[in-house]
């Protein structure tokens, strides 16, 4: 069951996963990449002031260690890493080539290795608690041998093998709202039993993987500029059908912000509302299925990404999982 918070005394924790390692800082050139590489931290801290809450009522993770990477990737990608211009490639940023490989280890590769530490976590956490949220995570076009859209290590199969472990029985539903086709695990756990996949996606956009799209069995492409309407009555008619159907234990929501009307990237006309109300949809059906659920961030460019995403959480914390 999914456990409700009554109240939020000084002592009480609460499923967030957060790290200050999570925001990318690279004395400024992280500024002229499209994705707000600092956002995670400004979610944070929305959601910390608006709750009045302090790091030490959230979870903390551990950086994903050598062994979680290599229950997906091969040691050959890991060691790819290691040079500047592969770098560059996955986060389509060039201008990284030119930056030492040991500068990137430390500014970029350590922050999304503490992200996937945070979606181990919060596989953990959401089966302990009925809900979670990783506020980074969801690096869905990473491959075992292959990043690619600034996604470098697949958190999410990392995630749910490590889940697998302690739960053989586990069944998981990954519902992947954003905006772009959620490749990379799908590449990954391909017909996998156990994991099934719900997909709405922009299919006028990167990355037109028609290989992997074989392994989505609720499948749900829309076209550019599409609103609020035709996408919040597809979300509320379709999660129920999906949950009633695969019956998952475990639920991993990707919330992709990238659907946004203003994004660069995503070339969707969704608005903040529309986004909050997406949210809604998924965790109350979550709610009332009963079946736990694990939020990770995923994608989302706009400037104004970070106050949507934080008004949405705040917005579930209050009124769907319970009341703060
Ligand atoms: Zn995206």
């Amino acid at each position: 069951m999914v456990s409700k918070v009554n109240s939020l005394d000084q002592n009480k924790k609460i499923p967030i996963v957060f790290s200050l390692y999570y925001d990318i800082v690279m004395g400024g050139v992280e500024e002229l990449h499209p994705f707000d590489s600092k956002k995670y931290g400004k979610v944070f801290g929305y959601i910390s002031e608006s709750l009045g809450i302090d790091e030490k009522q959230t979870f903390s993770p551990e950086s994903a260690t050598e062994d979680d990477l290599l229950m997906v990737h091969s040691k050959d990608y890991l060691v790819s890493l290691r040079n500047s211009e592969n770098i560059a490639k996955i986060a389509e940023f060039e201008m990284l080539a030119s930056i030492p490989n040991d500068i990137l280890q430390e500014k970029l590769i350590k922050s999304v290795k503490y992200a996937t530490g945070g979606t181990i976590l919060g596989c953990k956490l959401a089966l302990k608690y009925g809900w979670a949220m990783n506020l980074s995570g969801g690096y869905h076009h990473a491959k075992a041998n292959e990043g690619g859209g600034f996604c470098f290590f697949a958190d999410i199969p990392i995630g749910v093998f490590r889940t697998f472990e302690k739960n053989p029985d586990l069944s998981v539903l990954i519902v992947d709202l954003d905006a772009h086709q959620g490749n990379g695990y799908a590449s990954i756990f391909k017909d996998d039993p156990r994991v099934s996949i719900f997909d709405v996606y922009n299919q006028d956009i990167y990355p037109h993987d028609e290989a992997a799209k074989r392994y989505i069995r609720f499948h749900y492409p829309v076209s550019s500029g599409i609103g609020d309407d035709e996408y919040t009555t597809l979300i509320a008619s379709s999660i129920p059908e999906a949950l009633k159907s695969a019956k998952p234990g475990l639920i991993i929501y990707i919330a992709g912000a990238d659907i946004f009307e203003d994004d660069t990237l995503g070339g969707m006309c969704i608005s903040a509302n529309g986004i909050q109300k997406r949210d809604e949809i998924v965790f109350s059906n979550a709610v009332a299925y009963g079946i736990p659920v694990l939020m990770v961030s995923g994608g989302g460019y706009a400037k104004e990404t970070a106050t949507i995403t934080g008004t949405s959480i705040v917005h579930i914390l209050k009124n769907v999982v319970g009341s703060l």
